[in-house]
């Protein structure tokens, strides 16, 4: 959600800080702050905006030199976006020191923490949950900052991954996590904490991750100050309740190449164009023509229990809910298992029947989506086997699962996910496959899917060279504020997914249904020149698909139709046309979101908006 950057080494801070945050400006977010520690103490800058402000007023007004601070870009919770709410937020010792906080989550117990400390005589300045625990840290303060935090988290609920820094301690640095997602980076004499790793790959690809409930100490600084030697560096991680744990330093796989731009003039249309090399990469050793197999690593030591599964329930929210809506169908398709796609924050909290047997897949990017975090959680609880479908590898949803599959296809910086969603399809086609192989379908149905999914690279390139075409179909009817996307069977989702886009970025309202039930009452908003656009592929429903297009244009709306590659039929139905290869029905989806994600993204783009900042938006939802 938010980002936090923390550093305590030999470097200048304020400068490496701000470099952080805006490798994190991707997340999404509404203000940013910084706080150093000084030879004058603490210096804390804070502002409402873009990175490049808040990197304005540090260099206007000076003072941030120091070798030891924190930053965060937040997204509100609690409080409005204005400089008062923007973090660090402070809180002072009964001694006089000042403690500083960053903080990504939610803190649940802030009312009543915060009347216990209102009635010590703290004084509060913003509506924050997270001002709470920088006083609470500080009134727990003696002298060690590692152990006030760590007295301090056992007081509270909720979800944090915190940076922590005193005045007073100049050389420590205290981070901790309990939900949301924070990364330590080992460098030369320094650490470097951040809660993404695209702001600690500069600096090193030696890291170290935590557990829910744990804490890091780390230390940077020379035992002379004034001559700066001997330099040492280290580092203490232990639980809240100051038990030591041991963490394994592991290496960051992450090319800073491929979190830049690369030419593109978004990451969202650097996504989009990269799916061929993506999907390549998701689909890398795991087919096995010889064998006619899918080839799942993660999934083999629960391969009884998912065979002999009764039901599969999905959880998911946005994009990754539509992914979940097609691995209902292929699972019940491909692998005979009744499968049900539920939004987590739904399933979560109306006491679920969970009967023995049943499979709950997490599908999730980012793999720190709070609902599906939380739906994942209840539905293990309750017996379900857990099984994970997300991208970041080592993240919270991958960690609590009990197997899964990651998609590969490379880290998502473009808010609206495109790249991640085609990859969650990938992969969820994949164990349909997986375990249809082991059920009902026989090697050569198998070895017919196999061969065409490897020609998916293939084919998605084919599709991604009509993108001046769509741009140009598409700003024909720009200046629209209603579309609608229709599509039935596997592409009722991709419709869902089309709307969704088109929403996301570009501020056009846009409804996703199936195609048959425009005529049940959302016909009544076609008018002259509103676009529809249709996925209308061939298949088993095409025909009727056909029909449902001729009632739109009898009304005077304008269709956009996705269709198969040399199918000149529907050139007469339709004002343009999208090609897409001609491919089995359970793998169209793969192909036909393609023009859709073109679409939402032209449409953004000519409506002058910024397609890698949506307005309100968030990269990965880390509160519920
Ligand atoms: N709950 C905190 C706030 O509203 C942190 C939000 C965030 O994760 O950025 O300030």
């Amino acid at each position: 959600m938010c980002g936090i950057v923390g550093y305590v080494g030999r470097k200048p801070v304020a400068n490496l800080l701000i470099e952080g945050l805006k490798r994190l400006e991707y997340r999404g977010y509404d203000s940013a702050g910084i706080a150093v520690v000084t030879e004058k103490g603490l210096k804390v800058g804070r502002s409402v905006g873009r990175v490049r402000v808040l990197e304005e007023l540090v260099q206007t007004t000076g003072g941030f030199e120091g070798f030891l601070g924190i930053a965060h870009t937040r997204w509100a919770t609690h409080g409005s976006p204005s400089e008062r709410n923007a973090h660090p937020h402070r809180g002072t010792s009964r001694k006089g020191d000042t403690i500083a906080v960053v903080h990504n989550g939610i803190i649940e117990n802030y009312v009543a923490l915060k009347k216990y400390l209102t009635d010590k005589g703290h004084v509060f300045e913003s509506e924050t949950d997270t001002e709470v625990l920088a006083k609470l840290i500080a009134e727990l303060y003696d002298g060690n900052l590692e152990h006030a935090v760590q007295s301090a988290l056992r007081e509270v609920t909720g979800a944090y991954a915190i940076a922590v820094i005193s005045d007073h301690e100049p050389h420590t640095l205290v981070c901790a996590r309990k939900g949301s997602p924070l990364i330590i980076g080992i460098a030369e004499n320094a650490y470097v904490i951040a809660s993404d790793p695209s702001a600690i790959i500069a600096h090193t690809t030696q890291v170290l991750t935590l557990d829910d409930y744990q804490v890091a100490r780390l230390c940077a600084g020379a035992a002379d100050r004034a001559s700066g030697e001997p330099w040492a560096v280290e580092f203490r991680t232990t639980t809240i309740d100051n038990v030591p744990v041991s963490r394994d330093v592991q290496e960051l796989e992450l090319d800073l190449q491929q979190i830049e731009l690369g030419g593109y003039d978004h990451f969202m249309l650097k996504e989009i164009m990269e799916q061929p090399e993506s999907i390549r990469n998701c689909l890398r050793g795991r087919i096995d023509q010889r064998e006619a197999k899918v080839v799942l690593g993660g999934l083999n030591k629960l391969v009884r229990d998912l065979v002999r599964a009764k039901r599969f329930l999905l959880t998911a929210q946005g994009t990754a809910y539509h992914a979940g809506l097609i691995g209902e169908y292929l699972l019940q398709d491909l692998a005979k298992i009744p499968a049900q796609c539920e939004y987590a924050s739904e399933f979560r909290y109306r006491n679920p029947i969970i009967e023995d047997g049943t499979v709950a897949v997490a599908v999730s990017q980012s793999g720190e989506t709070a609902d599906t975090l939380a739906a994942l959680r209840e539905a293990k609880e309750r017996g379900a086997t857990a099984i994970g479908v997300v991208n970041v590898v080592g993240s919270t949803i991958a960690r609590d699962t009990d197997a899964g599959v990651y998609l590969h296809v490379g880290p998502e910086i473009g808010v609206a996910s495109t790249k991640a969603f085609v990859g969650q399809v990938t992969v969820l086609t994949l164990i349909a496959l997986y375990l249809g192989k082991r059920r009902f379908l026989s090697d050569d149905v198998v070895r017919a899917y196999l061969t065409e999914l490897e020609k998916m690279p293939e084919h998605i390139r084919r599709v991604l060279e009509h993108s001046d075409m769509i741009h140009d179909s598409v700003a024909r009817h720009v200046h629209r504020n209603n579309w609608l996307f229709l599509g039935r069977g596997y592409n009722y989702p991709v419709a869902l997914e089309g709307a969704l886009k088109l929403k996301e970025i570009s501020y056009i309202h846009a409804e996703g249904m199936p195609a048959a039930e425009m005529k049940h009452g959302p016909i009544a908003l076609i008018d002259e020149g509103m676009p529809v656009v249709f996925v209308a592929t061939r298949g088993s429903q095409y025909d009727k698909v056909i029909s449902n297009i001729q009632e739109v244009r009898a009304r005077g709306g304008r269709v956009l139709a996705v269709a198969t590659e040399g199918d000149d039929h529907i050139h007469q139905y339709a004002d343009a046309v999208f090609p897409v290869p001609d491919v089995p029905e359970p793998l169209q989806p793969i192909v036909t979101v393609i023009p859709l994600q073109l679409v939402a993204y032209h449409a953004a783009v000519l409506r002058g908006l910024d397609v890698d900042k949506p307005r309100n938006l968030a990269k990965s939802v880390t509160v519920e």
